[in-house]
């Protein structure tokens, strides 16, 4: 390995507060070919210590899948065991020996007997001809024991590591364990990433948009502090060690918290989960939280290509409604379809700029009986179940759109309110208030349009990040608005979910936090350790900071000051 050992401190933003110290895990899609090069023959003494090396590695995969098998269920695990089976066949072996017998170098004899069984295959065609891309992956599995890198894609660590990757996508990180994942470090991807919302479910420290991440050798000791998004290569061991450990029992403690949510001098908090279907209302209802933030009713019809009737969505809302029977209250959004979530039934086709175009409620400007159904459904299952249902709208920019959406809620005797996303929304809270009864602010959206920056975009993390000065200012505005109106006001986007900037939002007058479940008990320990006075100092200070970075370290040494 060839790591350097001074120390040096990479910055990024930070998603899910923590530290983790361990030796980095980098995967990367390819093997590189800097290590290709340096492995160059491998130096074998003769064919039999090259085919030595090859039995090794090629063992080391199929082990690698069979125990990604072991955990898997149904196709995924059919399939992980067949690629176990590939990576030690005979055929390929015979292969492999016959290029090495030849005088032909290790790594390309691999190459070689793998193209070869790839022409076999596809000949063959049908489910033959897909095992060639399986070959693919077994063909750089190898390479990459040969040449000692980690496997292309996210392994299985053997030892607790940090994983530092360019991003990762869902299918990567679904099965991360936080016994042995301590941290995630990603090169690109914002604080909505597919990367953040996972490590936040899973409770791993993690730092997206890392600038150059992907340089660290693989191995290297690295120190990361997921509360101020700093990544540290070779610390001080026992420093690192006592830090690390340190936030462990930090954590214990928060994960030991049991509700409900109140700062120290018992001013009570509402906090909420966010759900997306029933599955996901029956955990969240096991968690300390007081009810449903919101429900993501779109997520339910994500793979439909027809729009379900009053009855069946009054079924679907049925089942996140009823584990809240005796809990508290349930805030279904009506469907935010379009734009990252595009759904078969109710989206416009081609839009130039889907992101400010037709989504949201906007779908109901041409299709009111979209809307008119989906609050149909809602309402009966409002009935049926006794649950106390409030019903908001996403995508809200007018106080004319308001007014339309809260007299057809309330027609229905359920509670009206709106989504804060769009800066003209937050500008307009006070006249919005006049015509429903509470705001919820998604600061994912409120962001990406108050920053001109698409949420997706991965090379603009530092813009999508909810502790920008001009985001805070708006919802500020909109929290002050609350207060005025008497209404309440609420957070539901991945910001409620981070601890320090929740005392501040609480400071500014919010008056609910709706989270991923997974993220409760730390926010609601955090806020359990501060008065109300000490959020409101909070508040003050993030909202004079002039970036994220001085925001969130100005509200720390206020949250520190005051522990
Ligand atoms: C938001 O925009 O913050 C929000 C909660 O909505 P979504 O993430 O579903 O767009
Ligand atoms: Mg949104």
């Amino acid at each position: 390995m060839t790591s350097a050992t001074a120390s040096q401190t990479l910055h990024g933003t930070p998603v899910v507060p923590g530290v983790a110290f361990a030796p980095a895990l980098v995967v990367r899609g390819e093997v590189s070919p800097e290590a290709i090069e340096r492995f160059g023959d491998g130096g074998f003494a003769d064919a039999d210590a090259a085919m030595a090396a090859y039995d090794d590695a090629s063992a080391a995969v199929a082990s690698s899948f069979s125990a990604k098998a072991d955990k898997a269920t149904g196709a995924a695990h059919e399939v992980l065991t067949a690629s176990a089976g590939l990576a030690r066949d005979k055929g390929l072996r015979g292969a492999v020996a016959t290029s090495v017998n030849g005088g032909t170098d290790l790594v390309a004899s691999v190459r070689a007997a793998v193209a070869q069984f790839v022409e076999i295959f596809t000949a063959m065609g049908g489910l033959m001809a897909e095992r060639a891309t399986d070959l693919g992956d077994i063909e750089r599995r190898v390479i990459a024991h040969l040449v000692g890198e980690p496997e292309p894609g996210v392994s299985v660590p053997d030892e607790p590591s940090v994983l530092v990757a360019v991003d990762l996508a869902p299918s990567d990180t679904a099965g991360l364990d936080p016994a042995t994942c301590v941290g995630l470090v990603t090169e690109r991807g914002g604080s909505t990433s597919h990367t953040a919302i996972i490590a936040r479910q899973l409770g791993i420290p993690c730092i997206v948009g890392t600038h150059g991440i992907m340089e660290v050798p693989h191995g290297t000791p690295l120190l990361v502090d997921g509360r101020d998004g700093t990544v540290q290569t070779h610390p001080d061991p026992a420093e690192a060690e006592q830090k690390a450990a340190a936030d462990k029992e930090l954590r214990a403690r928060l994960e030991a918290w049991t509700g409900p949510a109140a700062t120290a001098d018992g001013t009570p908090v509402k906090l909420l989960a966010n759900v997306a279907d029933g599955g996901s209302a029956e955990s969240a209802a096991e968690a300390p939280v007081q009810g449903v933030g919101l429900f993501r009713t779109e997520l339910c019809f994500l793979d439909r290509q027809d729009e379900p009737s009053a009855d069946e969505q009054a079924e679907i809302y049925g089942r996140v409604l009823q584990p809240f029977h005796d809990i508290g209250y349930v805030v279904i959004r009506t469907l935010d379809a379009g734009s990252d979530k595009p759904i078969a039934f109710a989206n416009m086709e081609d839009e130039e700029n889907p992101a400010l175009g037709v989504r949201g409620l906007r779908l109901s400007f041409g299709n009111p009986e979209l809307l008119t159904r989906q609050l149909d459904g809602i309402a009966k299952a409002a009935e049926q179940t006794g649950t106390e249902t409030w019903v908001m709208a996403p995508m809200v920019a007018t106080v004319a759109e308001a007014r339309d959406f809260a007299g057809q809620v309330r027609e229905r005797g359920l509670k009206p309110g709106i989504m804060i996303e769009i800066p003209s929304a937050a500008l307009l809270a006070h006249q919005m208030l006049e015509v429903v009864d509470f705001l919820s602010i998604g600061t994912n959206d409120l962001t990406q349009y108050t920053m001109a920056a698409d949420r997706m975009a991965t090379d603009l993390t530092h813009l999508t990040d909810p502790w920008q000065p001009a985001v805070l200012q708006l919802i500020a505005i909109t929290a002050e608005a609350g207060k005025q109106a008497g209404k309440p006001v609420g957070i539901c986007g991945e910001a409620a979910a981070d601890p320090s900037l929740a005392c501040a939002l609480i400071g500014m007058g919010i008056t609910s936090l709706s989270m991923a479940s997974a993220a409760v008990r730390p926010v609601g320990a955090q806020l359990s350790a501060v008065t109300k006075a000490t959020c409101e100092e909070a508040a003050e200070a993030a909202l004079a900071a002039v970036d994220p970075a001085e925001a969130r370290s100005a509200v720390r040494a206020v949250l520190e000051a005051n522990a």
